[in-house]
């Protein structure tokens, strides 16, 4: 017996976590600073490590109003119904949510090239077909309509990643609002602001007052250091956001999750930590790192470096993992995701000692 033809599904390439490098080092991986996810290099802020704590004994039930509850305190936060924040396992699940809600079999999809892998996979995961719209490194990866709308040929979901991922250039809110007079009306665009609290910009939500064509997904996982917990959300506009009942899996979001979750929005401290260090690493790696860089509004830096994958691995060798970006079809630049201020100097340096070898 054979599953059915996965052929044009690729796996996801996840950046090398610590353990797993650590393993074949033969390193302790408490040794190793892991710069390859975008994660949170402080964690979880206190509040939600002691709301995990608090919710073991109780995790013997299904969840019910932790749930409620964050889609609720979401919904306040952004000024939105309840039921407009449809929440997921994890901003992928947000995607995969929308997948559902929008894919009939053979409708296509509009993806950004280089881009974040999961938007061409969960729309395949739906029967979905692919195209993509290129961002050419010659023009610095510049989003603009015209970047869009050039590929743009009546797809169903075009998806948008602002900061990109892993670029980390930005698209200016007029252009969103361009883009969604611009599409046809069977056109949803998605905007992913996975790493929306690093940017000086504002969110897209405000914009579904006004277009019922725009969803936008965020995440636990990065500034608020969840990752582990898989919870993320999106906000939908009123008209069609009864349609989460209808394609939501039961219980998919975990009673730990949402209650980590609750804890870290009322942990203003431990966001404002966050932001302010990814600011400052990302500027330290903008005027330290021995390579071109790219401007960023996430809490990392593209830099190309000729071979990626050898410098990656170099680096990994010295116990500093870094994302190759290869995988993105950037076989020249490697994502250096911003660490705290005592780890991005030495990440940095040993960045360079590799560099300075390459190259003699
Ligand atoms: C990390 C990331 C996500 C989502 O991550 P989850 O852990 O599933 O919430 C979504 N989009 C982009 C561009 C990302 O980098």
């Amino acid at each position: 017996m054979q599953p059915r033809d996965l052929s044009e599904l690729s796996p996801y390439v996840p950046g090398r976590g610590a353990e797993e490098v650590a393993r074949d080092l033969g390193m302790d991986p408490g040794d190793l600073t892991k710069l390859s996810s975008n994660e949170n290099p402080h964690g979880p802020g206190p509040a939600a490590v002691e709301a995990i704590r608090e919710t073991a004994p109780t995790v013997g039930v299904y969840p019910k109003a932790s749930h409620t509850d964050l889609g609720e305190k979401l919904a306040a936060y952004w000024g939105v119904t309840p039921e407009q924040i449809w929440v997921t396992p994890g901003a992928d699940g947000a995607l995969d949510y929308l997948s559902r809600a929008f894919l009939d079999p053979g409708d296509r999809v509009l993806a950004p090239d280089p881009g974040f892998s999961y938007y061409r996979m969960s729309a395949r995961y739906h029967h979905g077909e692919v195209a993509t719209y290129d961002l050419s490194k010659a023009d610095d990866f510049v989003q603009t309509p015209a970047t869009v709308l050039d590929a743009y040929d009546g797809e169903r979901i075009v998806y948008l990643t602002t900061p990109h991922n892993p670029t980390g250039a930005e698209l200016a809110r007029a252009a969103i609002v361009d883009l969604a007079e611009a599409v046809a009306d069977r056109t949803l665009l998605v905007v992913d602001e996975a790493y929306g609290e690093y940017t000086e910009s504002p969110s897209a939500i405000d914009l579904l007052d006004d277009h019922d064509n725009v969803a936008v997904t965020r995440t636990f996982s990065k500034a608020y250091g969840l990752a582990g917990l898989r919870v993320g959300y999106g906000v939908v506009p009123e008209a069609w956001a009864d349609a989460y009942a209808r394609v939501n899996t039961p219980f998919a979001a975990s009673e730990v999750g949402c209650r980590a979750a609750l804890a870290a929005l009322d942990d203003d401290d431990h966001l404002e930590r966050t932001v302010e260090t990814a600011r400052w690493a990302r500027t330290y790696l903008r005027e330290n790192l021995d390579a071109p860089t790219w401007e960023s509004g996430g809490n990392f830096v593209l830099a190309a470096v000729g071979d990626a994958s050898a410098v990656a691995e170099a680096t990994q060798r010295r116990g500093v993992i870094v994302r190759d970006c290869s995988s993105f079809g950037l076989p020249d630049c490697i994502r250096v995701s911003c660490g705290t201020r005592e780890s991005t100097p030495r990440a940095v340096e040993t960045i360079n000692d590799v560099l300075a070898e390459v190259r003699t």
